[in-house]
């Protein structure tokens, strides 16, 4: 991740990147991820089947909304987020071109119900028709999960008969009440949308009433949690056993996967499956629902939410990018993406970084932040050129890791010269501080300086040949002396 810093901005300072719970075969970790990152894992963790690239880009932007919508409901054990299906099932191993790219094509986009934030669920299969969220969150405001038809969702439809002694060894197992020997189970209450909310256990010792999801619970712990798949069903007796037979999977709260998979099939787009499962929320990066546009360049895109006004950043980025390249005699990368940010939360929703980081940039693409706002602060064209400067540097970096001091030494030469101040290789903590801008801003004038004198001594086109060949021996050394991380 690449950054470039925003010159006395002191603006309030608020962690973006999503902390995350993870299980590795090493145990248990917490993990800061940035949120397109976070997203994509969740693709994979709980999409990655999905055919349709529009199903998966509704399924991004749920996941996304989701998560900053639940963002710090573990707050108590130190992060955001768990791994596991109670918050969001994530899969970072198994994140595909694909997954990455459905993220990507909706980065920050949200969707938004009312000026706020709306609460997302998503369920496998709904079978036929999704479940009102009264009847699991009963406190919940959210006029856009009301139960409804769902034409689109092929009604999964399955069976389970039990053996009423194996029931009862699961329910006594998770502690619920249960009359002696089982006869039978009658379901006392339905939901809205026609699930069993309050069964009847019905025995030899008498009968009692358990809510219909604790049965599901304590079933699928014991017998597997495919046993019972929804809570959708009719239930009745034969040859000694309970017999059930229901449709869908899962609790069938908002989005159906099955049937935005079939909707993005039939051609309609992620916008309109959110419309579907979601209807009254609005989808934007911003609460006012603002959209992407997107402007073609010579070789930039861009993408802004103010064309109008945004479009003489774009002619000004391509002039930059002509003069990197014939300065460097580098040919210029093929497909820039320059996003810029309508505002500053949305900015760091987004990006995941502070307030006071100007921009970043990944791979080929350069998040900023709003135009006024740079523009205000002074800093408009040397961000966009640091930036693109990295740009230009990863699409030449050769298979040998460049230091982060070198790769921003030789952005910031790039942009602004050899700079001033002491020449000296800053550690990597003080590049990657967040909480400290100053001790930042320090750092990556050092980095500047000592690229600046590296040109001076070695000649500025053998520093720029270094990019894909890798530091000359005595100038790696010098940086390994100081990339060694510092003992708390
Ligand atoms: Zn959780
Ligand atoms: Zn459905």
């Amino acid at each position: 991740m690449k950054r470039a810093w925003l010159f006395l901005a002191a603006l309030p300072l608020v962690a973006q990147n999503v902390k995350v719970q993870i299980r590795t075969g090493a145990g248990v970790e917490v993990a800061a991820l940035p949120l397109e990152q976070y997203v994509a894992a969740v693709l994979a963790g709980e999409s990655s089947v999905f055919q349709s690239d529009e199903a998966l880009k509704a399924m991004a932007v749920a996941a996304r909304t989701y998560a900053l919508r639940m963002r710090g409901r573990h707050a108590k054990d130190g992060f955001d987020l768990c791994d596991t299906t109670h918050c969001q099932r994530i899969e970072l191993e198994n994140i595909a071109p694909r997954l990455r790219a459905a993220a990507g094509e909706t980065d920050g986009e949200l969707l938004w119900y009312r000026g706020r934030l709306a609460f997302t669920p998503y369920t496998r299969n709904c079978g036929g028709r999704t479940e009102d969220a009264a009847a699991l969150w009963p406190d919940l405001a959210a006029p856009y999960l009301k139960s409804r038809d769902d034409p689109y969702c092929a009604r999964s439809a399955w069976q389970w008969s039990g053996d009423p002694r194996r029931i009862l060894r699961a329910l006594g197992e998770s502690g619920l009440r249960a009359p002696e020997g089982l006869d039978a189970v009658a379901i006392a209450r339905r939901t809205a949308s026609g699930r069993a909310a309050i069964l009847d256990l019905e025995g030899a010792g008498g009968s009692a009433r358990i809510s219909a999801d604790s049965f599901r619970f304590a079933v699928g712990r014991r017998l597997g949690w495919n046993t019972l798949p929804s809570d959708r069903y009719r239930v009745g007796e034969a040859n000694g056993r309970i017999v059930f037979e229901g449709e869908g999977s899962g609790h069938g709260v908002g989005l159906c996967q099955d049937g935005a998979e079939r909707m993005g099939l039939d051609g309609r787009n992620y916008r309109e499956i959110l419309a579907f499962y979601y209807p009254g929320t609005v989808a934007g990066v911003t609460a006012r629902g603002i959209s992407w546009r997107q402007l073609r360049g010579e070789s930039i895109a861009m993408f802004t939410t103010e064309p109008d006004s945004d479009r003489r950043v774009l002619a000004a980025a391509e002039r930059m990018e002509q003069r990197i390249s014939e300065r460097t005699q580098w040919p210029a990368p093929r497909q820039i993406e320059l996003r810029v940010y309508p505002d500053l939360d949305t900015f760091r929703n987004a990006t995941g970084e502070p307030g006071w980081v100007a921009a970043y940039t990944t791979g080929d693409t350069i998040h900023l932040q709003p135009v006024r706002v740079l523009r205000a602060k002074g800093t408009l064209e040397r961000t966009v050129e640091h930036e693109m400067a990295h740009v230009f540097i990863e699409s030449q970096a050769g298979p040998a890791r460049l230091p982060l001091w070198f790769e921003e030494g030789l952005a910031s030469y790039l942009e602004g010269g050899a700079g001033g101040g002491a020449a000296r290789i800053p550690g990597e903590a003080d590049l990657r501080e967040t909480s400290d801008p100053a001790r930042a801003r320090r750092a990556y004038a050092q980095a500047q300086a000592e690229v600046g004198w590296l040109a001076r001594r070695y000649g500025e086109a053998a520093v720029f040949d270094w990019v894909k060949r890798g530091l000359p021996a005595e100038v790696a050394s010098a940086s390994a002396s100081h990339a060694a991380p510092k003992s708390k």
